[in-house]
């Protein structure tokens, strides 16, 4: 089996410890540094297949670290997932927007943690990924892209063009989270002409719609909006 190798940049010593401790036991290669420029010239070194990342750090900050990985031509397909203090929903939103790939929210249980590692590194980078996937399947939901058709237990659902562009995105992506900005950009892309900038507005509108209970958009309070796993 080929090991994955994982980066941590963490200055709390214990976390650092059950962390490593846990992805190691997971079979993992792990690697670790306490301050943000260690870091980056360890991920530079290794170049690991993840990164677990915590934004408050000594030295360079996780933000700017995650944009660094993010923007060099060697890096960028190194995943990253951003550890945050409760309720920094707003450093979650930046995260995302300079290319993280998944966040954990401190306290977190180690449990949760290897989970969501393999999870990532399950779906890949983003860049990775096939947004134009044809049809995608969700329990009573199919999206059927070429012939561009919502379908709910078999029957059609009439989407706006818009509302079909970020429904489509957001579940070919599952499990990942977006937020507002991304989805604008990425999922509508700056050609498209969109009456309402407002994302909010385009999500009520594909919920409604699709009538799902609960829906197979959750809404991540303060980050965006995600697909269901
Ligand atoms: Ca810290």
């Amino acid at each position: 089996m080929n090991r994955k190798k994982i980066v941590i940049i963490e200055d709390e010593p214990d976390i650092l410890e059950v962390l490593s401790y846990n992805l190691k036991r997971e079979g993992f290669i792990v690697l670790t540094a306490f301050d943000g420029d260690a870091g980056l010239s360890l991920v530079k070194k290794e170049k690991p297949d993840l990164v677990l990342l915590d934004l408050m750090l000594p030295g360079t900050d996780g933000i700017k670290i995650c944009s660094s990985i993010k923007n060099d031509s060697d890096l960028h397909n190194t995943l990253v997932i951003m550890v945050t203090a409760k309720g920094e929903e707003s450093d979650v939103v930046l995260g995302l927007g300079v290319g993280a790939d998944d966040y954990v929210s401190k306290p977190f249980s180690p449990k949760e943690l290897v989970a969501r590692v393999k999870a990532v590194l399950r779906r890949g980078t983003l860049l990775e990924l096939s947004p134009e996937k044809e049809k995608v399947e969700y329990g009573d939901l199919i999206i059927d892209v070429a012939k561009h058709k919502i379908l709910v237990k078999g029957e059609e659902i009439k989407l706006t063009a818009t509302e079909f562009k970020i429904l489509h995105y957001l579940a070919s992506s599952s499990g990942r989270v977006f937020s507002r900005e991304q989805l604008l950009n990425k999922a509508l892309g700056d050609a498209t002409i969109v009456v309402d900038r407002n994302i909010d507005v385009h999500i009520r509108g594909i919920r409604k719609k699709l009538g799902i209970q609960p829906s197979v958009i959750e809404t991540i309070r303060g980050v965006g909006y995600r697909f269901k796993e």
